[in-house]
């Protein structure tokens, strides 16, 4: 399964651009596809598309804050 950004915002309470900071740190995972259906190939830096993220990945983040906490 994937989310989009605004379902995976709220599942951790997190703002934009710290979601779009972990995910340019490998801390969460996902594939970001252009409007065209063609993966993007520099998600870092490029300001189009749209990220489908992992859901393990934000399961696995929002596990890691409960035991942090
Ligand atoms: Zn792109």
């Amino acid at each position: 399964m994937t989310l989009t950004v605004e379902e995976a915002r709220e599942r951790l309470g997190i703002g934009r651009s710290t979601l779009l900071r972990m995910l340019s740190s490998g801390t969460l995972t996902g594939t970001k596809t252009h409007a065209c259906g063609t993966p993007c190939g520099t998600p870092d830096t490029c300001k189009q598309g749209t990220w489908a993220l992992d859901e393990e990945a934000v399961e696995a983040r929002l596990q890691a804050g409960k035991q942090a906490s």
